[in-house]
């Protein structure tokens, strides 16, 4: 075993070995232009370029016409979104969206409300994360113009009920746009039986190369129209102008075929290992408590709140594992997670937070590691703390009077 180990896989994930091998061809033998109609070094790339579509559009049962290669999910989010309200203005400008989104979605729509392009409303979520379709419903008005819902959410691992969600806009005749980034790949995705109209996701959360990312865009049953955000020489159907980055597209389609190949047997794997973390943890160590939704999650997610432990502190005291923590100590503004936040979890159990983020890569014994390190760390920082020695001599927190500081 070898550290530090990896276990920050919503963040990015390492490149599938298989993947480099496939991309490195086209950095300097096959580097033509995509878009280079008229020789052979074009038409090599153009060549890899459909056939990386077809395996990325194959792993989301989506006609690889419907497939828009973008930077990543941030891009697709923004171009979705901007997209949409700009073609449909005529029809309205309501975005119903949800509390929990990432912040590609939710910063965007800021931005539009913010220059009072958008009217926009934030869906709650239940204490495990989850949208409520039927608040969904509620929501719309003649004025809605997108429904923008995520798959899974990044720092729970929740999975939202989205085929429901699809049938509501449906029937409502309202587009659907799902950042779909950290469940690509990793739960099967259908966006027929979705019902999902644009879809977000990108190569980095799946073993790909970072730097490349697609929109899903509908050819049929709706036809989905969105207005460029970015022009020039007209790539993608005139949707996202560029010269694409053919060795990522590559490596972004080998990507989207192993998860297919490899999805069962790896989902198996990293439930074993996540339950195994789980359960011996939460064994071994009194108020520790589960974030998210204890089964409808992503299989290589575990978030945990130490009650009377600092998440930073935590992360501090285990170096040598790379994980995430609730508390937002890095930013100016020393606000726990927004995510946590929206789910009830108090201050403190937000800022007491870690995810644990299991990915194709991981080993029994770097779970095992991993194990003793928390348990240990927990433990010695909890001895450390007065709160957690008073609450042990059971004092009632809620009743000490603090001193201001
Ligand atoms: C990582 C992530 C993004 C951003 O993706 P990039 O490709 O890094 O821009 C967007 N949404 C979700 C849910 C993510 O996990």
């Amino acid at each position: 075993m070898k550290l530090p180990i990896f276990l920050d896989n919503h963040s990015t994930t390492p490149m599938d070995p298989r993947v480099l091998d496939t991309m490195l061809p086209y950095f300097v033998e096959k580097f033509g232009n995509a878009a280079s109609r008229n020789h052979a070094f074009g038409w090599a790339a153009e060549e890899a370029v459909e056939q990386a579509r077809k395996q990325i559009a194959k792993l989301i049962k989506a006609d690889p016409k419907e497939i828009v290669f973008t930077s990543g999910a941030t891009e697709s989010d923004n171009l979705a979104i901007k997209g949409v309200l700009e073609m449909y203005k005529e029809k309205g400008d309501h975005i119903i969206t949800s509390s929990t989104e990432h912040r590609a979605v939710l910063d965007t729509v800021k931005s539009l409300e913010g220059k009072g392009k958008a009217a926009v409303t934030y869906l709650p979520v239940d204490k495990f994360g989850m949208v409520n379709p039927e608040d969904v419903r509620k929501a719309i008005t003649e004025k809605t113009i997108l429904i923008s819902i995520m798959l899974a959410n990044n720092e729970i691992g929740t999975i939202n009920p989205v085929k429901e969600i699809g049938k509501i806009a449906k029937e409502k005749g309202i587009l659907f746009h799902c950042d779909a980034t950290q469940g690509v790949g990793k739960i099967p995705v259908d966006v027929q039986d979705m019902g999902i109209d644009l879809m977000s996701f990108s190569a980095h959360k799946m073993y790909g190369p970072k730097g490349v990312g697609a929109l899903y865009v509908r050819k049929k049953n709706p036809r989905v129209r969105i207005a460029a955000q970015m022009d020039g020489g007209g790539h993608e159907r005139g949707m996202r102008s560029g010269t694409l980055p053919v060795p990522l597209i590559v490596g972004f389609g080998k990507a989207c075929e192993l998860c297919e190949q490899e999805m069962a047997k790896d989902t198996v794997r990293l439930i074993a290992m996540r339950d195994r973390l789980e359960a011996s943890i939460m064994k071994a160590l009194e108020e520790s408590y589960l974030n998210g939704h204890p089964t409808n999650r992503l299989p290589g997610n575990l978030n945990i709140s130490f009650a009377y432990v600092e998440g930073e502190s935590l992360l501090m005291g285990m170096k040598d594992i790379a994980l995430s923590s609730g508390s937002a100590c890095t930013s100016a503004t020393l606000e726990p997670s927004y995510v946590l936040r929206a789910l009830g979890v108090g201050t403190e159990l937000a800022h007491s937070s870690i995810r644990f983020g299991l990915g194709r890569f991981n080993q029994d014994d770097e779970i095992d590691y991993t194990i003793k390190k928390v348990i240990e760390i927990v433990t010695k920082l909890r001895e450390m703390s007065p709160l957690y020695e008073m609450a042990k001599e059971g004092v009632d927190l809620k009743s000490v009077q603090w001193a201001a500081h």
